[in-house]
């Protein structure tokens, strides 16, 4: 199902494997921008429920990655809105983020053809209007608060939305593999300790950038992924 309700006023939309989510209050909030082909479904989606696309007023973007942020000038086009994000993953230098680990995606992103892809793949700073800083409250935007969760790459953020207890994880934390897996973080340790971050909050929903929502037992998936984590840091 390409779009999923939520909650009364929260919407996943999903193409081609990437969700994003509309956020519809008084202001229209938008996590993540997809892909281009994703925009027609947030117009429709909008549309259906009586409001219009011109309404959309800030996307917030969770990290840097194309099927996270793809949309994003189509939905320019859709209203006069604005761009926050952690300004970490877009400062680009060399064509690259700073990364501070992942040895990995460190030799992968030195291959000639990635290193294009790479660039193109990535948005600079000149395209957020908002630097979020963690701990950050929106509170124009139904009070989201602003987590910063790196490890996935060094900018990655969540959103909590604390009235309907949801949390917007981005990729932060990978719904079919659970734990961070070495190959999907640029830096795992630091991934592991945003998971455990994560889990001190009190969460009812659980919204992934990937995959279906958790709406019922999200606080017991949270519980057990920190305490695997913390066994794992035993050994
Ligand atoms: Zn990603």
């Amino acid at each position: 199902m390409p779009i999923i309700q939520v909650t009364p006023n929260v919407y996943q939309i999903t193409d081609r494997r990437a969700n994003m989510f509309l956020l519809i209050g008084q202001k229209i909030t938008v996590i993540d921008a997809a892909f281009r082909s994703s925009v027609p479904l947030v117009a429709q989606t909008l549309q259906e429920s009586g409001r219009s696309p011109r309404d959309i007023e800030l996307v917030i973007l969770t990290h840097n990655h194309l099927d996270h942020t793809g949309g994003i000038g189509e939905l320019k086009k859709l209203a006069p809105l604005k761009i926050a994000a952690n300004k970490v993953d877009f400062d680009i230098r060399d064509g690259f983020i700073p990364m501070p680990g992942g040895v990995f995606t460190r030799t992968l992103f030195k291959l000639p053809l990635f290193s294009i892809m790479g660039r193109r793949m990535l948005l600079d700073k000149t395209m957020i209007d908002i630097e979020l800083s963690d701990g950050q409250v929106l509170t124009e935007n139904g009070g989201l608060q602003v987590i910063f969760t790196p490890g996935h790459t060094p900018g990655s953020i969540s959103l909590y939305a604390p009235e309907e207890k949801i949390l917007f994880v981005g990729d932060a934390l990978n719904k079919r593999y659970g734990l961070p897996l070495r190959a999907a973080s640029m830096n795992n340790q630091q991934a592991a300790r945003s998971i455990l971050k994560l889990a001190e909050l009190d969460v009812n929903i659980l919204c992934f950038g990937h995959g279906k929502p958790i709406k019922v037992g999200a606080a017991i998936y949270m519980r057990n992924l920190a305490e695997k984590l913390q066994e794992k840091q035993k050994d």
